[in-house]
């Protein structure tokens, strides 16, 4: 059965004027997998579009414990009381399937959470990582829509949902712990190379020292890396989230970086390239379930398998049978 259109102009309008219960509705649409909901936020966001950008996007990542949520808390109610509206959003392809901690949980934020200027939205479950990052950077442009004027998307350092985040936002920061050896001997290195800023956290107490060790640690093996931003130098800092220290550092080189990099075009190029690059994972994404759904795969791809696995024929003559067949060539 069919329900009976939205008034999308309405809402849209009641957006722009911070209304949360009609940003909360519009990205159903956006999350929704059905396709009448689909075109509602895709007409939505059309209407929304010339109010968006008006954000600093700061992402987040590090390892659960690293005190994430914890620091979301500390530094979203700091800028929430100062005025600023702050959206945290987060990228967790994992949640639905390890039914793990959710990300953006408001549980993790209670404070954030009751507090007027603040909005938290868990992350969007189910399909595939591409679903979720277009999601989540509509998502991202309803809520600048709405006047947030500071998002914050968090995502747990696995996989590939670090190098999404780093793909939809200004500003990238890791939050490490003392200790940095582990980080700077291999496994992290590729994130530590995509961060604005690395933020050692837990530095109060009898951490405080080795924090600090940490820390130049950290600002050594920066400044010995190409920028991840050009004309920004990289720096550690060291903070604890639990005591509220040394948090207020970090927003201020934020504001810095803003300011450095919307006067040199940098900042605005990052955003172009950033759209140009998710419409090419649109579209791969696209084409990939449009391949695989195809009847002609669906009843060919099993023996075609089956055949190179036998050694009958080579990967690529199987491959170009599947694309001949959907793509056949006009000359
Ligand atoms: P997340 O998994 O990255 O979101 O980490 P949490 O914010 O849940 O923090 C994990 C644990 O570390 C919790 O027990 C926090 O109370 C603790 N924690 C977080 N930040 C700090 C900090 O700055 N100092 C200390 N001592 N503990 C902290």
């Amino acid at each position: 059965k069919t329900e009976p259109p939205p008034d999308l102009k309405g809402i849209g309008e009641r957006i722009l004027k911070k209304s949360v219960s009609d940003l909360a509705k519009a990205i159903t649409y956006i999350e929704s997998q059905s396709p009448e909901h689909f075109t509602y936020g895709q007409e939505l966001l059309k209407l929304l579009l010339p109010h968006t950008g008006k954000s600093i996007r700061i992402g987040i990542t590090g390892v659960p414990g690293a005190g994430k949520s914890t620091f979301i808390e500390s530094f979203g109610t700091m800028l929430c009381d100062r005025g600023h509206r702050v959206a945290v959003l987060a990228v967790d392809p994992s949640s639905s399937i390890s039914g793990g901690s959710i990300l953006g949980d408001k549980t993790r934020m209670e404070q954030l959470a009751r507090h007027p200027n603040a909005f938290i939205r868990p992350s969007p479950t189910g399909g595939t990582l591409g679903g979720v990052h277009r999601k989540t950077r509509e998502t991202m442009l309803l809520c600048e829509a709405a006047g947030f004027d500071v998002l914050l998307i968090e995502t747990v350092g696995v996989g590939q949902s670090e190098f999404i985040v780093r793909s939809m936002t200004d500003f990238f920061m890791l939050l490490a712990l003392t200790g940095a050896g582990d980080d700077l001997q291999g496994m992290k290195k590729g994130i530590i190379e995509l961060v604005d800023a690395v933020l050692v956290n837990k530095a109060d107490g009898e951490n405080k020292q080795a924090a600090e060790k940490t820390k130049k640690e950290y600002d050594q093996f920066l400044h010995e890396l190409k920028p991840s931003t050009k004309g920004w130098q990289s720096t550690a800092f060291t903070c604890s989230a639990l005591k509220k220290e040394g948090i207020e550092d970090i927003w201020n080189a934020i504001a810095s970086f803003k300011s450095l990099t919307e006067a040199s075009g940098i900042l605005a190029e990052r955003r172009r390239n950033q759209t140009k690059e998710w419409l090419r994972s649109l579209m791969e994404d696209q084409l990939k379930q449009l391949f695989f759904q195809h009847p002609y795969v669906k009843t060919h791809l099993a023996d075609l398998e089956r055949k190179t696995m036998e050694g009958l024929m080579t990967p690529a003559q199987a491959a170009e049978q599947l694309f001949k067949e959907i793509f056949p060539r006009s000359d």
